[in-house]
């Protein structure tokens, strides 16, 4: 803290996780004596991918206080109803990944076991119908149904977008809201020689930059957090060996899909997420078993709209940071670590990561307390999200090629083998209240990828057959009838939040 008893927020980064960690800290603490400046370099720039999200998201925007429409309207954005994963459990299976419940909870239990009792009973074995997320995609429907119909329940979704012009749209939101933007190299980092705490950055203009509270948003290289500090990385690539991706946009193509597309690779997987204006395209990838230039060429054949620049490679380590805050040094996005993209959470982590640091912001000078605090939380969200991520690659059919085989032979973490086994018996993944990843993401994705529960919950039993079966038509009527309700994704973006650009 200075002479005046003002607290310095320095945030190295201007890329997704700078300027979101700087809207949310100045929003949520304005009121506190304290400053944010936030250093980025146009010459560095920033990943430029991150397209799709989670539905925390519009919680985020919310607590931001940003107008959805005008947000969509800055970045291209379209709607998200969950991720439809081609080829993964073997090449010609299809299965979606929804946001949100499958059919209504009855007396008590989730729907995935009344299902089970009601497929067993001979009913459809397409669980989607169950689940209005599904319904919609497969339709290309979309509409928030507040706007529609605010007297049924609610469809949950997310967002695709623009990553360049988000970051570009927060920086305007955050300028105007006392955030101090400075352009510039950051060429030295410099410390307390007592203590080791980061005290000042010095950008290549010889400006000096002190600060108390540093948030290291610097991408892959961690400028602060591992240059600096050295904290050590976790390598999770022998459970997550996907290491590159090329990346490459393309000219958009009908119809306007309201999810993302995930197709499963000979050494990896392909991205395919629709903007308003283009379509966002990758082949997520390991070097092991392919190279960059083979993965590069393969991606532009695959595309399905003309290509508007040539690919780009990006290289990453799965893993985390082993001490995500370390000193004065709290790292988010890229700088703390990286799951790759399959199931988009890399937006949510920073996200978790800004709310930790809510939780146990500083006041009164920096404790281990607070520190241990937030390390344990981000450790525990990264592995939750790392095990279901895991579960996609192993639980597959697919031993077609060498990367494929690997990942189905692979050993797998304690943790991840025992919610497949609890899910295999009785239909129960063990979700804790504090996972991101609910049952119905489980059981659609371990389910869709072909691993059913042998039994379900016996409290799914007790209901007669006459009145379980009327209500199983009724749930299936009413996932219709919401969905028929919703015009369709173009049509909802053009009549609410389409882009002029
Ligand atoms: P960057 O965007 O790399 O920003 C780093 C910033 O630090 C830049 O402003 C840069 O200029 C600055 N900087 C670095 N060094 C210096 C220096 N010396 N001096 C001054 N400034 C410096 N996330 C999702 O949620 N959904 C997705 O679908 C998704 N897809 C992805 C696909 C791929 C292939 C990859 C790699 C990531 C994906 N992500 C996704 C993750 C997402 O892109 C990132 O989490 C997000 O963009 C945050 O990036 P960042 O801000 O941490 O880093």
């Amino acid at each position: 803290m200075n002479v005046k008893g003002m607290y310095r927020l320095v945030i190295v980064g201007g890329g997704t996780a700078g300027w979101m960690a700087a809207a949310a800290l100045r929003r949520s603490f304005s009121a506190l004596p304290y400053t944010v400046t936030l250093i980025e370099s146009d010459e560095i720039g920033t990943v430029g991918v991150g397209e799709a999200t989670i539905p925390p998201m519009i919680q985020f925007n919310d607590m931001l206080g940003l107008d959805e429409n005008a947000f969509l309207k800055a970045v291209n954005g379209t709607f998200k109803l969950g991720i439809r994963f081609k080829d993964w459990s073997a090449p010609g299976s299809d299965y979606f990944h929804p946001f949100g419940v499958y059919g209504v909870d009855m007396g008590g239990l989730n729907f995935n076991h009344y299902w089970m009792r009601y497929q067993k009973a001979g009913g459809s074995a397409d669980f989607g119908l169950f689940n209005p997320q599904t319904l919609a995609a497969r339709a290309n429907r979309f509409g928030r149904m507040k706007e529609i119909n605010p007297n049924v329940p609610a469809v949950n979704y997310a967002f695709h977008f623009d990553a360049s012009l988000y970051a570009r749209y927060l920086r305007d939101v955050c300028v105007q809201r006392g955030v101090v933007r400075k352009e510039g190299r950051i060429t030295e980092v410099q410390q307390d020689p007592d203590n080791g705490d980061v005290t000042a950055v010095v950008l290549a203009s010889g400006e000096r930059i002190e600060g108390d509270l540093f948030i290291d948003c610097s991408g892959f290289r961690g400028l602060l957090i591992e240059q600096t500090l050295k904290s050590g990385y976790e390598d999770w690539s022998k459970w997550l060996p996907c290491n590159r991706a090329v990346a490459v946009p393309c000219d958009k193509v009908d119809p306007l899909t309201p999810y993302t597309t995930s197709t499963a690779r000979e050494a990896g997987w392909q991205w395919r997420i629709p903007l308003q204006h283009r379509t966002g395209n990758g082949y997520v990838f390991c070097d092991s078993y392919l190279s960059e230039e083979t993965a590069s060429d393969l991606l532009m054949q695959r595309l399905d709209g003309q290509a508007q620049a040539e690919p780009r490679v990006i290289r990453f380590q799965t893993g985390h940071r082993k001490q995500m805050w370390n000193h004065n040094v709290i790292a988010m996005g890229l700088a703390s670590g990286f799951l790759e993209p399959l199931e988009s959470t890399s937006i949510w982590l920073v996200q978790e990561a800004i709310a930790t640091l809510q939780l146990y912001f500083p006041r009164g000078g920096i404790t281990d307390t607070a520190r241990a605090c937030f390390n344990r939380a981000m450790l525990d969200a990264y592995t939750n999200v790392k095990d279901f991520l895991i579960a996609h690659y192993k639980v597959t059919t697919r031993e077609d090629t060498p990367f494929w085989s690997y990942c189905k032979h692979m050993d797998i973490p304690d943790s991840l083998q025992f919610r497949l086994d609890s899910f295999r018996e009785n239909n129960q993944p063990l979700v804790r209240p504090q996972d991101l990843f609910k049952e119905a993401s489980w059981f659609a994705v371990l389910a869709g990828q072909g691993l059913m529960p042998q039994s379900y919950h016996p409290g799914a039993d007790v209901m007669p057959d006459d009145e379980f079966r009327w209500r199983i038509q009724k749930v299936r009527e009413g996932t219709t009838g919401l969905v028929n309700m919703m015009p369709g994704h173009e049509a909802y973006i053009a009549k609410t939040c389409a882009s002029p650009h």
